[in-house]
């Protein structure tokens, strides 16, 4: 049932609007409400907004074309659809109509053109009362404190919240409408929803409920794991969490609420004496709502077409799901004459964003091998355009992730991709699975080099062992190594570093830092020219130097990041420490941070025959700065001020205990691995802070730079 759904919304969407028949309409208007059903009951859509309106909009398009619209009424029934729910439901004289939304931003010079004529028409019919048949547009035009006001457009759930003597006394969402369904006592879990206002009159206030990002990732996490609902979408499980009978699940959420409109918006206007839209939401905010951080006033449209490139920035920043901007006439005593279409206001339109989640159907999965060997399911996927990038990859993350999904190759599945993060893939449409479906299970032996694949212990991890002829490995190890972050060897790229492991040109690390030897072999090769290779030598002259901090999180050791690393460090104070390795597991437990399975893993690689084969050849071609206090370690009593900056301050009390000048105390610190730094900045770790710090010490406490004194100090080197 389910797939065939699927099937059809596709084959209508991929439909030119012209070619749709009175037929069509009747087809589409049963598919929509399936969706519905599936969307506002049951909280699991099948399809994704984007594609919900694309239907909706191609509904719309032939239904006025064959005149449905006047004669029959469907569409108002369709999108009146009711929601069935064992809440009260309440009846509501005012109904609220969803704005009109575009993809396009062409679209919004139309609608400010509509505006425009829409008043200047009013006018013109009401000539003798407002003596003037330009005097609402001149009105509109005159006034240049924001002509229009930009907003959010959450994507959340819409709820009214009604006030009256001062007190919330109800909380209904917006089921269709004119019909509500009433979740006043969920509502009074939601901590930012103010309970008391200072206003005595009836006020009804409308806004919507979201749910903070960083709650929907945890929440669907644990569902994975208890293999309860999961979720496409925040929106829909902000939905779910409103509507829970037990609402102590409710207040566990971590809901918010954001206003934008009022139900009785004349009477409250009048009441504060303002007819302007962003002064009235503004005194919202004094009563109690949360402020939302982006609220504009604007004049034109190209002024809102430059806010909406340069939002991204914004957008990355919050925690909750907004798919778009909303624009709408500030002064609300000019909405009236713009009116209505049958749908929608005329005096307000929603931007969307291009769609960050789409379905899409799983056409295989490859097992790709890391360069610490660990192995992952990458699904190939029907191509889809997410944001203006075709996206055909997908992440699984693991094969515990795959399980607790639920996840099978030709699913179709709820993908996600924003900003520059890899697409991942949140949900999957269970029961709408096709009968071809195939399990997708780890595999027996590394794609790349055959070598049987070991689980590691309880972890959901598979590997290969081969960790150092994997060809997989090799090249994705040598592709991390000569990054940006690490050696830096600008020229090798992913493209150079496989080319020249296909052709032996390099087999491993050690051969980049001899990339001379291979210089006429290169040349031979199409597209490098002299100029290019002269300039990979000296980039690769450039990486020699290499402090040992650096070059351990360059090896790409399973667990060993930039932090473990840095720990690792200090156990190596000279070459002979490096390749020789006097360290047991046990004596790794004992540094900070480092687990049980993280030392044995690099104990293993430091007496791993062919890997200290390479490491003793790049001991003699690099210039390795060694960590300097090992016998501080032995003794276990290490500095604090190991690797971090310091500034330190001018003026110091002088005791008569100590005498101390800030060259000494510099000099103190030279046998310590430190830095010194001339000021104040984010990058500073302590602050040595003297009697009279000054602006110094102000700084510091502003940036949380930790200031010290000189007796903690003396104490501590
Ligand atoms: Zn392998």
């Amino acid at each position: 049932m389910k797939k065939d759904k699927i099937e059809l919304s596709k084959i209508f969407i991929d439909k030119k609007k012209e070619s749709f028949t009175v037929a069509d309409i009747w087809e589409l208007q049963r598919l929509l409400s399936y969706h519905n059903d599936l969307y506002y009951n049951k909280e699991e859509p099948i399809i994704s907004d984007y594609e919900y309106d694309i239907l909706r909009d191609k509904l719309e398009y032939i239904e006025s074309k064959h005149n449905f619209m006047s004669s029959h009424n469907f569409s108002n029934d369709i999108w009146s659809y009711k929601v069935e729910s064992t809440f009260e439901k309440v009846k509501h004289s005012r109904p609220m109509i969803s704005l009109g939304n575009t993809y396009n931003e062409e679209d919004l010079y139309d609608f400010d053109k509509r505006v425009k004529k829409n008043l200047h028409w009013e006018s013109l019919q009401r000539k003798d009362f407002y003596g003037s048949e330009y005097y609402l547009l001149e009105k509109f035009e005159s006034s240049n404190d924001g002509r229009y006001v930009l907003e959010f457009k959450f994507d959340g759930l819409g709820v009214e919240l009604i006030y009256k003597n001062w007190e919330l006394v109800q909380a209904i969402t917006r089921g269709n409408w004119v019909e509500w369904e009433d979740v006043t006592q969920n509502v009074m879990q939601i901590a930012n929803i103010p309970k008391k206002i200072a206003y005595k009159k009836h006020l009804e206030v409308r806004g919507e409920v979201v749910l903070p990002l960083s709650s929907f990732e945890a929440m669907n996490e644990r569902a994975k794991k208890e293999w309860t609902k999961i979720f496409s979408n925040p929106r829909n499980a902000a939905s779910g969490s409103l509507r829970m009978k037990d609402n102590s699940i409710t207040k566990q959420r971590n809901l918010k609420f954001f206003p934008f409109d009022l139900a009785n918006f004349d009477e409250y206007s009048d009441e504060i004496n303002n007819k302007k839209y962003f002064e009235v939401i503004n005194s919202l905010y004094d009563l109690g709502f949360e402020r939302v951080d982006y609220f504009k006033k604007m004049n034109g449209i190209s002024d809102i077409i430059h806010e909406i490139h340069n939002f991204w920035d914004v957008k990355k920043q919050i925690d909750f799901e907004i798919d778009g901007l909303v624009m709408k006439v500030n002064d609300i005593s000019l909405w009236q004459a713009i009116g209505f279409t049958e749908h929608h206001p005329r005096y307000a339109i929603a931007y969307k964003f291009p769609a960050e989640i789409l379905t899409t159907q799983i056409n295989s999965v490859e097992h790709q091998v890391w360069k610490t060997g660990t192995i992952t399911p990458v699904a190939n996927l029907e191509p889809i355009i997410i944001g203006w990038v075709t996206v055909r990859r997908a992440t699984l993350h693991n094969y515990e992730e795959v399980e607790n999904l639920w996840v099978h190759i030709w699913d179709t599945v709820f993908i996600k991709r924003a900003w520059e993060v890899i697409p991942k893939i949140i949900s999957v449409v269970q029961e709408g699975r096709s009968e071809n479906a195939e399990e997708i299970n780890p595999p027996k032996y590394c794609p790349s080099c055959e070598t049987d694949v070991i689980k590691d212990g309880e972890k959901v991890r598979f590997y290969c062992p081969n960790s150092v002829d994997c060809p997989a490995q090799k090249s994705e190890k040598l592709v991390f190594a000569v990054g940006k972050q690490w050696f830096n060897i600008d020229g090798f790229w992913v493209k150079q570093v496989e080319l020249f492991l296909e052709l032996w040109i390099i087999h491993n690390l050690v051969d980049i830092f001899k990339v001379w030897d291979k210089v006429e072999e290169i040349l031979e090769l199409e597209g490098f020219k002299q100029k290019s290779v002269d300039n990979l030598i000296s980039w690769v002259e450039k990486a020699k130097n290499v402090d040992i901090s650096m070059f351990i999180t360059a090896l790409a050791i399973h667990w060993v990041g930039k932090k473990t690393a840095k720990t690792l460090a200090k156990l190596f104070h000279s070459k002979e420490s490096l390749l020789e390795f006097p360290y047991t597991s046990e004596d790794l437990i004992k540094l900070d941070d480092i687990w049980p399975e993280i030392a044995i893993n690099v104990y293993e690689y430091f007496n791993n025959e062919a890997h200290i084969r390479i490491l003793t050849e790049l001991s003699e071609i690099l210039n390795i700065t060694y960590y300097k206090k090992l016998e501080i370690i032995a003794d276990g009593n290490e500095s604090i001020y190991f690797w971090k900056k310091m500034c330190i301050t001018w003026s110091f009390i002088w005791t008569d205990w100590v005498k101390i000048a800030r060259d000494d105390l510099v000099k103190k610190l030279e046998a310590v691995w430190w830095e010194f730094t001339w000021s104040v900045s984010k990058n500073t770790d302590f602050l040595l802070a003297g009697e009279k710090a000054g602006s110094k010490k102000e700084k510091a406490e502003k940036l949380w730079v930790e200031v010290i004194d000189l007796v903690f100090f003396m104490n501590h080197i």
